[in-house]
């Protein structure tokens, strides 16, 4: 589903931010990638997302080769790829149900289907109730989970996340792990960046380790509590 080919990208100031990098993620896997900060992850998610170009190597999600990609294709390549973010990106001046359909309006969803397709998803995440509320009337945790409905509502085969739990106490953080694993679970391939180790760990699921740029770790972690 993702393959990096001795991937390195060095941005336009001379930094080289990933030092040829290799791995491999099948269809349907659910990985971690953690690191300090600086460690590379964001850019790593952006290669995958074609949001950077890699100065060496190769960068391979679906079968497509990146680096032969044209501009014309990078909007399919994208709906094809959820993402999260930290600081959830909301629009504070739509409603919860107009900022979950934006990226169905964007890719031209035939609007007839396009209320069902946002109640799907906000259902999902349990905040069906709450769809014509503004985000600054929910929580902190309900507004990462409209940046999740908002990711998931074009059903992408690929969820991305950065550092998705940053702001969130433990209790929130584990809602969150909760509803991405049953996004995994339904078959979604999932690659969430993240420094908590302790969430991390309590998985059970492989983790790519990333330091200054280089990939340190691949393991295939046990579940904590069987
Ligand atoms: P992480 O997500 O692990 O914190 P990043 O991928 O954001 O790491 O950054 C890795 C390194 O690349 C950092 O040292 C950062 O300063 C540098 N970096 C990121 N983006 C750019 C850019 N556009 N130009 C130059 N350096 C960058
Ligand atoms: P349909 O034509 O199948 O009803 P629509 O996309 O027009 O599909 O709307 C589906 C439902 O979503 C309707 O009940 C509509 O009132 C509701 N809806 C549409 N836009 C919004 C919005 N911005 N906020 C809340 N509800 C909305």
């Amino acid at each position: 589903m993702i393959r990096f080919d001795q991937v390195a990208k060095r941005y336009s100031n001379g930094f080289e931010a990933l030092k040829g990098l290799s791995f491999q993620i099948d269809p349907g896997e659910m990985v971690f990638l953690t690191g300090h900060s600086g460690a590379g992850k964001s850019t790593l998610l952006k290669l995958i997302m074609a949001m950077e170009q890699p100065s060496r190597g190769q960068v391979l999600v679906n079968n497509t080769n990146l680096n032969r990609i044209s501009d014309r294709q990078i909007p399919y390549h994208r709906r094809q790829i959820g993402v999260v973010f930290q600081n959830h990106q909301l629009l504070f001046d739509r409603t919860i149900y107009e900022n979950v359909a934006l990226p169905l309006v964007i890719s031209g969803f035939p609007q007839q289907d396009t209320g069902r397709r946002v109640r799907a998803a906000l259902d999902k995440v349990g905040l069906l109730s709450k769809e014509n509320r503004y985000p600054l009337e929910l929580s902190g945790g309900e507004q990462q989970r409209v940046g999740i409905a908002r990711a998931v509502v074009n059903k992408p085969r690929i969820l991305l996340a950065d550092e998705p739990t940053g702001n969130l106490d433990p209790a929130l953080s584990a809602d969150i792990m909760h509803l991405f694993r049953q996004f995994n679970e339904v078959g979604v391939t999932m690659l969430i960046a993240s420094h908590d180790l302790d969430l991390i760990k309590r998985q059970g699921k492989r983790v790519l380790a990333l330091r200054e740029g280089e990939l340190v770790a691949d393991s295939q972690r046990e579940p904590a509590h069987v």
